[in-house]
Parts: C-alpha cells; sequence; structure tokens
C-alpha cells in the first residue's frame, strides 16, 4: 500500500509492540508522519527507531491511555508536531482477570475496562475535537474477536471489546456527516507478544483457538496492520461504524 497515506499524520496508541508497533511501521512505509505512542517508553523508542531506519517520520510520546489528561498531552502533541490529526489508531489493550467472574478479583475488570474501554473514550473524545479543525479524519478502534463472540475467563476483556463495538456505531453515526470515519478492527488470535504470554497462562484455551481456525494459520499483527491501513486511508472514506473481523475466517460461523 504504498504511497496511500501519503501527506497524512497520525497516531498509533500501544505501538511499543505487537499490532499497535506493526501498524505503525505499516503507516510509515505508506507515506504517514506517524505519533507513536505506548505507556512504556523503551517499546515506543524502538518502534520510533524501525521507523525512521525506512527514512520516514516519526515521534514518541509516553501515555498511559487509561488516563485523561495524558491522552489530550498526545492528542495535543501530535497536533503541534505534524500540524493536524489524520488518523488515530487506538490500539492499546490488556486482558486481565483470566478467571471464571466468581473467583475474579474485582481490580482485574477495574483496570481492564480503564484501559480498554475508558481509553479508547478517552481518545476518541479528543480525537475527534482535533480532527473537526482540519475538516475530518479516520479513526480505527481495536476491538477483538472477542467483541462478536463471549470468551470463557475473560468477562472483563470482552465486555470492554464488546463495548468499543457499540461506541464506534455511536461515534460512526455522530460524526459522519462531519468528515469522520470510525470503524474497529476485531483481530482474531495473533502472534504478538501478548498472545505468547495468554498461551502459557491458559494453554488449553490457546490449543483449542489453534486447533479450530479455518485458516489454519494464526494472523500475523502485519495482517491487522493491513486492515488498518486501508481503513486510515481514503480508499476506506464510505466505511464507517464497521467491526472488520481480522480472523482468517474464525469468527464467521459465529
Ligand atoms: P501487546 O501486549 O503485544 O502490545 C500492547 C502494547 O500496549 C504494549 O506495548 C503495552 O506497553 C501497551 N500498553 C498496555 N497498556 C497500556 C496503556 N494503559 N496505555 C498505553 N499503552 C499501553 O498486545 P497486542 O497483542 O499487540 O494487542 C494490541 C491490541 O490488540 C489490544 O487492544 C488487544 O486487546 C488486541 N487484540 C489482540 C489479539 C491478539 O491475538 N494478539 C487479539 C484480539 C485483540
Amino acid at each position: 500500500m504504498v504511497g496511500v497515506m501519503d501527506g497524512k499524520a497520525g497516531l498509533v496508541t500501544g505501538a511499543g509492540s505487537g499490532i499497535g508497533r506493526a501498524t505503525a511501521v505499516a503507516l510509515a512505509k505508506a507515506g504517514a508522519k506517524v505519533m507513536v505512542s505506548d505507556v512504556s517508553e523503551e517499546a515506543g523508542q524502538e518502534t520510533v527507531q524501525m521507523i525512521k531506519n525506512l527514512g520516514s517520520e516519526a515521534a514518541f510520546f509516553k501515555c498511559d491511555v487509561s488516563n485523561e489528561e495524558q491522552v489530550i498531552g498526545l492528542v495535543n502533541k501530535t497536533v503541534e508536531t505534524f500540524g493536524k490529526l489524520d488518523f488515530a489508531h487506538n490500539n492499546a489493550g490488556i486482558n486481565k482477570g483470566l478467571k471464571p467472574i466468581g473467583e475474579m478479583d474485582s481490580k482485574d475488570w477495574d483496570i481492564t475496562l480503564q484501559v480498554n474501554l475508558y481509553g479508547t473514550f478517552y481518545c476518541i473524545k479528543h480525537e475527534v475535537n482535533a480532527m473537526l479543525k482540519t475538516g475530518g479524519g479516520a479513526i480505527v478502534n481495536t476491538a477483538s474477536g472477542a467483541g462478536i463472540e463471549g470468551s470463557p475467563n475473560m468477562a472483563p476483556y470482552t465486555a470492554s471489546k464488546h463495548a468499543i463495538a457499540g461506541l464506534t456505531k455511536s461515534v460512526a453515526l455522530e460524526y459522519g456527516q462531519k468528515g469522520i470515519t470510525i470503524n474497529s478492527i476485531a483481530p482474531g488470535a495473533t502472534i504478538t507478544p501478548a498472545i505468547e504470554s495468554w498461551s502459557k497462562t491458559s494453554p488449553e484455551q490457546y490449543e483449542g483457538v489453534l486447533a479450530s481456525l479455518p485458516a489454519g494459520r494464526m494472523s500475523t499483527a502485519e495482517d491487522q496492520a493491513n486492515a488498518v491501513v486501508f481503513l486510515c486511508s481514503d480508499m476506506a472514506k464510505s466505511i464507517s461504524g464497521v467491526t472488520l473481523a481480522v480472523d482468517g475466517g474464525y469468527t464467521a460461523g459465529k
């Protein structure tokens, strides 16, 4: 997709690893200037270096998306650095409390909702206001297959990701006439550090998912990144409010 993001600038959260890092790199390869953001400065700076090694432009801003003040800082810094916000990939997410709900520590519920749902809400709220100043833009959230179907032992994660799909639809209706598109991707099992860690804590569930994949393989972070670049580009101008499964067909029969 070389050139499809030429002249555009925006931000990616959770861009220090996995899907966020692959997306930040893919957006840069497609021509965009990218504000790489993560709660980990070291990981985020590594992504910036990967982009600079390609000869593309990137900067880093440390931001915990569960903190609204930090999200405001991220959006402001992106506009200050690149002059505008054309796209945003709200990707940062965590998966805590891997237990049946009756055994779960409520703190795991709180932190998962705070990062995944409130974090996405804070990002969207401040991104739309920045985008309105230049006539619009494209927002892509990272939901999950767990935003389409239920997943045992992942209640807070599943609730947060279903909520992102609903939030995406509402915002699409609110801002469509103002030039803003908003969509989500729903990754299926994707090879990243997060899923490698999940494979160790929940090996039976992991093996079950692996055995049931219609494509016969897990997605890669680059598969997810390709979908995000498309949804951020002008090629997807007529797509909004959609949660796009990027899962090799896994949720097709759900
Ligand atoms: P990952 O753990 O490899 O990367 C997540 C990144 O987010 C890390 O760099 C981490 O430092 C950062 N992060 C964590 N909490 C943060 C916070 N509060 N503020 C800002 N940054 C924060 O994970 P991944 O697999 O690349 O997952 C990325 C997104 O994709 C998440 O929203 C996840 O729920 C979703 N997802 C992943 C899969 C999968 O199979 N990997 C499947 C479905 C959905």
